[in-house]
């Protein structure tokens, strides 16, 4: 199998505060380090099963996974490739499964102090078809494009919920909980040594595609009203209050490139 990781890092067990997730800030480094030592992890447990594994590096600039913690043998993307998959540029049909490390809680949830939703600035919240969007809901729609299923997720406890309630059968790793601004969290080696066998677990089992819809309703609120208004010029989006727009399709891919321009 060729397994497709996209890892970002408010997930990652002992992060907790936005300076931590930012090149220079306090503790970046040791953040850094562990979603580098975490997404190591998943990909030995790939290659020892006999499979091969592509990460794509899915926070900030994209440039943040240590390559050298990595096992010889994984292939790392970095920075973003100006494409409408975003934290899944890279991904496309050769690929047998999607797995997500260091995955957060979206925008309008409690249960990250770093919950938010692709640009944690612009947005109150993202839904599609009237559920709260989180990044792995819109991420994982694009691997389903693609053909590919989800099969394991590491981040919050609260992510991990989501993608159970959204994707059934995959595997999940939560290292920690969010309480308030604080969070609750595994021990560095702990996390990494659970991660690698819950991703070996999941390559031993079965997995399918979930099914489709056949009709996608994207609703952003923005924080600013302003950015509400820009956004109701792009074709097909409907402004429905100050700071609220909507925009539907058939197609998952038109409201993900949507994503792109209104985002
Ligand atoms: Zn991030």
């Amino acid at each position: 199998m060729k397994i497709f990781i996209s890892a970002d890092i408010e997930g990652v067990t002992g992060v907790t505060q936005w300076e931590e997730t930012e090149h220079g800030g306090k503790d970046y480094e040791m953040a850094r380090r562990q979603m580098s030592l975490e997404a190591a992890a998943a990909c030995e447990a790939i290659l020892e099963a006999g499979h091969t594994v592509v990460i794509r590096d899915a926070h900030n600039d994209a440039c943040n996974i240590l390559p050298d913690l990595l096992p010889e043998g994984a292939e790392l993307i970095r920075g973003w490739m100006c494409h409408p998959a975003s934290m899944m540029a890279g991904i496309d049909e050769s690929f047998d499964a999607a797995m997500y490390i260091g995955y957060h809680s979206a925008a309008f949830t409690n249960t990250s102090p770093l919950a938010h939703t692709t640009n944690l600035k612009r947005y109150n919240y993202i839904k599609i078809n009237d559920r709260i969007a989180s990044e792995f809901t819109i991420n994982s729609l694009w691997a389903d494009l693609c053909g590919i299923p989800s099969i394991y997720l590491s981040g919050d406890e609260g992510i991990c919920g989501t993608a159970k309630e959204e994707y059934p059968g995959i595997v999940t790793t939560a290292v920690k909980k969010g309480i308030g601004s604080g969070t609750w969290n595994m021990h560095p080696k702990a996390a990494i040594r659970q991660i690698k066998e819950d991703v070996a677990g999941s390559l031993g089992m079965a997995h399918s595609l979930r099914e489709s819809s056949d009709h996608y309703v994207l609703e952003i609120q923005y924080k600013s009203h302003m950015d509400a208004r820009s956004a109701s010029w792009y074709p097909g989006v409907t402004q429905i209050d100050a700071h609220t727009v909507r925009f539907e399709s058939k197609r998952f891919y038109d409201v993900r490139v949507a994503m792109s321009f209104i985002g």
